[in-house]
Formats: structure tokens, C-alpha cells, sequence
């Protein structure tokens, strides 16, 4: 089954009759990076995505197997080391270690898998050889699986193939390129290797970017169907692109600032919740009672929505807007009024804004955005990116904003605006709290993007 989303991750619409919900171990498999050169940002899209999801599977009672590989044999890598004369597998390794945070098999390490499974397809009649290289024959798959195409929704699959005239159909791909035994395997091959090899034949979810959906999504559960008659997947899963929003831009360097700014706010809210509720931490009973009403409706409303945007194929995107921005204003507001109030009050506020915190804190873990760092150590990081962007030093910052300070005591508003005006195109802007100015980062004027 493939399903298709808006969001995160799509799911696309090629429904099978073995969907079942009652399994509590899912096997998943998320096809990895080619190893010729540093990832980028598409390339962290993908793994973000499928580790929310991961994370979301297990909040719901999963058990997940998770397995994503590394391309380290391929003609890039093949081409790109040769122009730098060095090793392939030598070349490709340095980009894998700069990728290894995650369980990550490598082709090269399962080339024996590789050509059993060639093998076992040439046995089945669907793969054939020709000059020792070894091609798919779609149309013997075909005849025993009319699916094939499905997948992609592709009717004539190979039109992107150029033409090779040893092949049967121009549709056909290669398994292996010569020469047989010693040469390496095609493009699609490992995945079907090493997915069977670490899940099974069969298996639950298998992930990937969109555009991996054809050829190699398609070719890859051929593979897998011809050289095992239990073979396949369950359900398809696709995390789209980073969109185009500005010009020819591959990603909207002002959206990702915008989210960067709205996460600022929530990790400062939560920091100054840290620091509110620091002498009341250790009296603090988990069972308590006295949660007020509406900070109740607050942690059911955050639950709810929480739940049903992940539902709704991880749209994470609007997760920290709607009820989880309502929870950061109702922190906000009432850690003012702590000191106020007289006890018993004070207390059922304490109380309401631990359950606050926790379920607040609960999203951004599962949304990978809870490091091990504290909250204050985020945030001195992200000021500290703010600074290098400005080109500015902490020390200039703070002189700029002493200077502003005395125009101001000196009723020299022009200037102190100035200075204001000055940081803040760079990205830096201050805010007057009470006698104290502060900063924070802050999305850096547009006005020179001429380009
Ligand atoms: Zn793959």
C-alpha cells in the first residue's frame, strides 16, 4: 500500500488488501544517501521525516525495526573519485562517516546477498545475461505480476532509460554490470538485498524521498516479488522535497528563519518557565489535584491537536502554531502573576503549569527538537548563529546597546533608534524589558536581495 500526503511524509494511493492495523512490530526500511559528496539539506529532510515517524510509532505502542542504508558503489562515486584519484570505497567512506548516526548497512558489505538474490531472479525466469551483465525482464515479471507500474502510477516505465540495444524491453534495467561475478551490482538491486536481508522479504513500511518512487521504488519491489513469492511491502511511505518558495531557491531561507524564530520563542518561554518554577520542583507531587480547569482544557487541547496533526500525514509544519501557541502565551501570562498570589492560588497555578510543561515538552521531544541540551544552552546556541550571521561579536552587541541606553537617558531618540534600526536589519533585535534591554535573534532584512 502507497499513500499520499500534503505534509511530511506522503503515503501514496496504491492500495493493497493487506492493510492491518493489529501488528505491534513494524519493519521499516528508508533508502539512504549515495556517498559522493556532503549531505545537504534535502538529504536531512528525509531522515528528519522518518525519524518523527519512527518516534511517532513508538508514542503509539510500536515496536520499530528501523534500517536505512548507504550507497557506497555507484557510478558517482565511481566517477567523482576518479576525477580526485582516489580509492572509491575509500572516497565514499569518508561521506559515510560524515553521515553514521544512524544503523546504516553498505552495499559494498552485502555484495554475497546481492548476487544470491540475482540469482534467485535469473532462476525465476525474470532477469536474463548478455555480455555478462545481467538485466530485469519486465516483461516476465509482468506476466506473472501485472502490478508492476502501480507503484509510480507509470503505465511505460524505462522511457527514462536510454536505450540500451542489448536489452529485451527498453523498460528493462540492470541487476549487475559486468563482468559477472566480479563487476557490481545495478542501481536497484541492494536496497531489495538488503532490506530482505535485515527485515525480510517481506516487510512493513518502506521509506524514502518522492523522487525515488521511479524508477527505483518501482524496480525495486519487482525485484523483490520476482526473487521471493512471499515479497513485497505494506505500505509505501514519501517525504516530499523541500519546496520552492523563493525564485529558483531549493528551500526559503526567510521560512526557515521564520520557524527558527517561532522556536525561539518557545524555547525561551519554556527556559523562563524552568527558571519560574525552579523553588517549587521539589515539592512538586505528580498526582495532584489541584490542576485548574482551564489548564486542563489547555493540556487536552494541546493532546488532541498534537495527536490529530501527526495523524494527518506528520504535518509538523503547523504543529507549534494553534493550541501549542495558545499553551506558550498561557505560560507567558501567568508567570508574572506567580508572585502575586496568595498561596493556595499560587500552588493550583504551580501545579497547572508543571502539567503544561510536560505535555508541551512531550511534542517537542517527538519532534526530535528536545536535544540533551537544557533549554538555556539552545538558546545561547542559537544567539551565537544569529551573531556569526550579523558578522557581530556578543561583546559589539552589548556596546551598541550600552550606547543606546545613554542616548536614551540623554533624550537623543534619533540616534538611539539608530542603533535599534542598525542591529536589527542584521538580525538582531532588542527588546526593552523594564530598565534591562535584551536581545534575540531576529529574521534579518530582505531589502539587498536583489539576486
Ligand atoms: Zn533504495
Amino acid at each position: 500500500m502507497v499513500f499520499t500526503t500534503q505534509h511530511d511524509v506522503c503515503l501514496n494511493n496504491y492500495v493493497s488488501d493487506y492493510f492491518r492495523v493489529d501488528i505491534l512490530h513494524l519493519s521499516n526500511y528508508v533508502c539512504g544517501i549515495t556517498a559522493y559528496a556532503l549531505s545537504h539539506i534535502g538529504h536531512a529532510r528525509a531522515t528528519v521525516s522518518f525519524k518523527v515517524l519512527h518516534r511517532r510509532f513508538r508514542r503509539l505502542g510500536y515496536q520499530v525495526t528501523y534500517v536505512a542504508n548507504f550507497i557506497d558503489v555507484d557510478n558517482n562515486i565511481i566517477n567523482c573519485a576518479k576525477k580526485n584519484g582516489e580509492n572509491p570505497l575509500e572516497f565514499s567512506s569518508c561521506f559515510c562517516e560524515e553521515y553514521r548516526a544512524d544503523m546504516c548497512p553498505r552495499v559494498s558489505e552485502h555484495m554475497d546477498e546481492i548476487i544470491k538474490m540475482i540469482e534467485n531472479i535469473i532462476k525465476k525466469v525474470c532477469g536474463y545475461i548478455v555480455e555478462g551483465d545481467v538485466f530485469f525482464c519486465i516483461d516476465k515479471y509482468v506476466e506473472k505480476s501485472p502490478d508492476y507500474g502501480k507503484l509510480s502510477e507509470h503505465t511505460r516505465a524505462g522511457k527514462r532509460v536510454a536505450v540500451d540495444s542489448r536489452k529485451r524491453n527498453p523498460a528493462d534495467f540492470a541487476l549487475w554490470k559486468s563482468p559477472w561475478g566480479r563487476g557490481r551490482p545495478g542501481w536497484h538491486i541492494e536496497c531489495s538485498a538488503m532490506s530482505a536481508r535485515h527485515l525480510s522479504p517481506k516487510f512493513d513500511i518502506h521509506g524514502g524521498r518522492a523522487d525515488l518512487i521511479f524508477p527505483h521504488h518501482e524496480n525495486e519491489l519487482a525485484q523483490t516479488c520476482a526473487a521471493y513469492e512471499d515479497g513485497g511491502v505494506k505500505y509505501w511511505l514519501h517525504n516530499r522535497h523541500v519546496t520552492t518558495i523563493d525564485k529558483e531557491k531549493i528551500y526559503s531561507e526567510s521560512k526557515l528563519d521564520s520557524s527558527s524564530e517561532a522556536l525561539y520563542y518557545v524555547y525561551q518561554t519554556l527556559q523562563d518557565l524552568d527558571d519560574a518554577l525552579m523553588p517549587y520542583r521539589e515539592a512538586f507531587s505528580q498526582d495532584s489535584k489541584q490542576t485548574t480547569a482551564e489548564a486542563k482544557y489547555i493540556i487536552n487541547k494541546l493532546k488532541r491537536e498534537f495527536d490529530s496533526k501527526m495523524s494527518d500525514d506528520l504535518n509538523t509544519v503547523h504543529i507549534l502554531t494553534g493550541a501549542y501557541d495558545r499553551a506558550m502565551k498561557f505560560i507567558n501570562s501567568s508567570i508574572g502573576k506567580l508572585e502575586k498570589m496568595q498561596k493556595r492560588q499560587r500552588m493550583s497555578l504551580v501545579v497547572s503549569l508543571f502539567g503544561i510543561e510536560r505535555e508541551a515538552r512531550e511534542v517537542l521531544d517527538e519532534l526530535g527538537l528536545l536535544p540533551t541540551l537544557s533549554c538555556a544552552e539552545i538558546l545561547k546556541e542559537m544567539k551565537q548563529k544569529a551573531l556569526t550571521r550579523a558578522g557581530l561579536s556578543e561583546e559589539v552587541v552589548s556596546q551598541k546597546m550600552e550606547e543606546r541606553t545613554m542616548a536614551r537617558k540623554k533624550k537623543e531618540f534619533g540616534k538611539s533608534d539608530q542603533i535599534r534600526e542598525e542591529l536589527k536589519v542584521k538580525g538582531i533585535e532588542l527588546i526593552d524589558v523594564g530598565n534591562e534591554t535584551v536581545w534575540k535573534p531576529f529574521l534579518p532584512s530582505q531589502a539587498n536581495s536583489s539576486d
